[in-house]
């Protein structure tokens, strides 16, 4: 699209697609832009450098690009815009990505957490909105989350706050991914209710259970039952470390009619001691988050405030 003035890209990269978000560079950062350009790619795994380039250039046209921001799904070294590690794609292992695509297009390029950039979207524009200290979690395959302070992800000495998939919940329990026992994530990760609905006999995975929960089938009702109690634990931990003002849960298995999240919220109020409980909502941005997080920092960025 034509659009007279600077603008900044976002790009989402995915596992198997890439999102982007074309908006003015001089937009409000009060709430999402409204996007000059909006939509997706296949991810170019094989030669990212060249297939991102390419996608870049194709969506800048003639416009006067200033800026790229790009979140990748993995270990990110913002500060040096150097992919770490990245499980899903992993010919971007130890890549200075920033540095490359910024010598190939011509512009700063900037790469950030995935995770990060959604949980950044959410506290500011999505349901966090208008609070200041808001801590975004994510119910997937695994559980990701980040506290958000003033709009800023804090991210700990090292990079990895915000591990709420990796408390214990039962010691005795499932091995988890990491090599521990009984980790939130082996209760309530897509992979554990995937099995707890199999061994109880239903078809399908966790979309099929919270469905069948919601259709009011009693022993689907028990697995959400156990998955929302372990989170509401988990809750309540990070309410006596963090007390955060408000909490998001987004991530494919928090989407309407929510459940887990409702009955996750209600287990925390009837548990909680001298827990100042804070509004636990769902996430409002649904897929979108990412490629909204990264247009956000690329408008900091541009506004010198970052
Ligand atoms: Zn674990």
């Amino acid at each position: 699209m034509r659009h007279a003035g600077p603008v900044v890209l976002g790009l989402d990269v995915g596992g198997s697609s890439v999102k982007h978000l074309l908006a003015p560079a001089l937009a409000s950062m009060d709430a999402p832009p409204t996007p000059l350009a909006r939509g997706r790619h296949s991810t170019p795994k094989a030669a990212p450098v060249e297939g991102l380039s390419a996608i870049v250039d194709s969506l800048r046209g003639d416009a006067d690009l200033e800026r790229v921001v790009l979140s990748i799904p993995g270990l990110v070294d913002e500060a040096e815009g150097v992919v770490v590690r990245s499980t899903n794609i992993p010919s971007l292992d130890g890549r200075p990505l920033g540095a490359q695509l910024s010598a190939a297009l011509g512009v700063p390029v900037d790469v950030i957490n995935d995770g990060h950039a959604a949980a950044v979207a959410e506290a500011s524009w999505g349901a966090g909105a208008g609070i200041d200290d808001v801590f975004v979690l994510a119910l997937g395959t695994g559980i990701a989350g980040a506290h958000v302070a003033h709009g800023r992800v804090v991210p700990g000495a090292h990079g990895s706050a915000g591990e709420l998939g990796h408390i214990t919940i039962e010691p005795d329990g499932h091995v988890c991914s990491c090599g521990r026992r009984g980790c939130l994530e082996t209760i309530i990760g897509a992979p554990a209710l995937r099995r707890a609905w199999a061994e109880a006999g239903g078809a399908g995975g966790p979309e099929k259970l919270l469905a069948a929960s919601s259709a009011g089938d009693a022993a689907a009702k028990a697995i959400v039952e156990r998955a929302s109690s372990a989170l509401a634990e988990a809750i309540l931990t990070l309410c006596a470390l963090v007390d955060p003002g408000c909490i998001v849960i987004g991530g494919g298995l928090a989407q309407a009619p929510h459940e887990l999240v409702t009955l996750a919220a209600r287990y925390v109020g009837a548990r909680a001691s001298f827990h100042r409980v804070p509004p636990i909502v769902p996430a409002t941005l649904g897929e979108w988050a990412g490629v909204n997080g990264t247009v956000l920092t690329a408008l900091r960025r541009q506004h010198a405030l970052v």
